[in-house]
């Protein structure tokens, strides 16, 4: 993204390491160096939430059941979340984060997009606040981050990956596109499965290849979400950083007293949980694209299905007409007993913000 002046602009993407499992590596020093697991109860049904650099090398995972985690690594230490620890040391980031400007985005507690283009420190270059701000993080809060630089939000969060843990890579406007080239489709914004396999069908396996591509084929093979990654494959990216997407989702859900075997009454429950979100979203003056459903079975598996729409929504009622939508055609209520349910908006939008910036993901979810 250019300013009006036609000048770069510089963003830096900030990402802790191992944030979860950091923390508690430093609150106890008696796990530093050890395999350690944050999430559920390995012996139930529980999910890593985050885990350090030693129980990675045993090929632990963040989203993998903890009972997996033990498996591989029978000696890992398991802990439970400590939330508010996390966002303790989220909001000192972030602290950090508004010394240096007040266009920060935060994606989640440990993760943001700064545009330093201009800024508090006065620093026209953005490595040195990057390495200042990893200092900052480092002195204050005794914990580790990776960051990118780059023109784009886009390339700033591929260089925060790039090199982790501690790490930061920069990458110079001048550089973005050979940058680019040998990324693999993978790495460009939405690409999930299916749309990596319509890319190989094609015959296209790094950003390169697409970059090679007219326009015309691969609008053909991709439709209109084709037509924004093949713009990010020559270092285009429309999106700037807004610092008023601070809330990424609102959802609400509710875990029955007795599992509900009726579908008139989940469906009450449904539309009440859809004005709750509804009302937040009003609140804040945010409409949503993507709507999500959340049913938990008796047996306490757990599916979400979601919908994105062309036109972002706020209503209860709409909200509900596509909860329903999901509920009847892509959940067995009704024929399994379900222990809960819940509804949740996100992809927001500001009431003043224009929708053509946003394309179609299909397969965000
Ligand atoms: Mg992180």
């Amino acid at each position: 993204m250019q300013d009006p002046g036609g000048e770069p602009r510089k963003i830096i993407h900030v990402d802790m390491d191992a944030f979860f499992a950091s923390v508690e590596q430093r609150d106890h020093p008696e796990f530093r160096g050890r395999p350690l697991v944050v999430g559920g109860d390995p012996d139930g049904r529980g999910v890593v939430a985050s885990c350090s650099y030693e129980a990675r090398a045993f090929g632990v995972r963040s989203a993998m059941s903890t009972a997996k985690a033990k498996r591989l690594c029978p000696d890992a230490i398991f802990v439970h979340p400590r939330f508010e620890a996390y966002q303790e040391a989220s909001l000192g980031i972030r602290e950090i984060f508004h010394e240096v400007t007040d266009l920060v985005e935060p994606l989640s507690l440990d993760e943001a997009y700064l545009d330093v283009t201009k800024n508090k420190w006065n620093e026209p270059m953005a490595g040195k606040i990057a390495i200042r701000i990893k200092r900052e993080i480092k002195a204050r809060l005794s914990l580790t981050a990776s960051a990118g630089v780059a023109s784009t939000l886009f390339l700033a969060k591929v260089a925060s990956d790039y090199r982790k843990p501690d790490g930061l890579t920069i990458i110079p406007p001048e550089e973005a596109l050979s940058f680019i080239e040998k990324l693999p489709v993978t790495k460009l914004w939405g690409v999930g499965p299916a749309t990596e396999s319509s890319l190989l069908r094609i015959g296209v396996r790094t950003a390169g290849d697409l970059r090679a591509l007219s326009p015309e084929s691969v609008r053909a093979a991709l439709g209109k979400n084709g037509m924004f990654l093949h713009q990010l494959a020559h270092g285009i990216d429309p999106r700037v950083v807004n610092p008023h997407w601070e809330r990424k989702s609102y959802g609400a859900e509710r875990t029955f007293e007795k599992d509900m075997t009726s579908i008139g009454a989940l469906e009450a429950e449904l539309r009440e949980l859809c004005l709750e979100v509804s009302e937040s979203l009003q609140q804040d003056e945010l409409r949503a694209r993507t709507i999500t459903l959340k049913i938990r079975y008796g047996n306490f598996e757990t599916i979400t299905r979601g919908i994105t729409l062309a036109r972002a929504i706020d209503s209860a009622e709409r909200i509900y007409d596509e909860i329903l939508h999901l509920l009847q055609e892509k959940t067995d209520a009704g024929i399994r007993p379900v222990r809960l349910a819940g509804v949740s908006a996100s992809q927001l939008l500001g009431f003043d913000q224009p929708e053509q910036l946003w394309f179609e993901l299909p397969e965000f979810l």
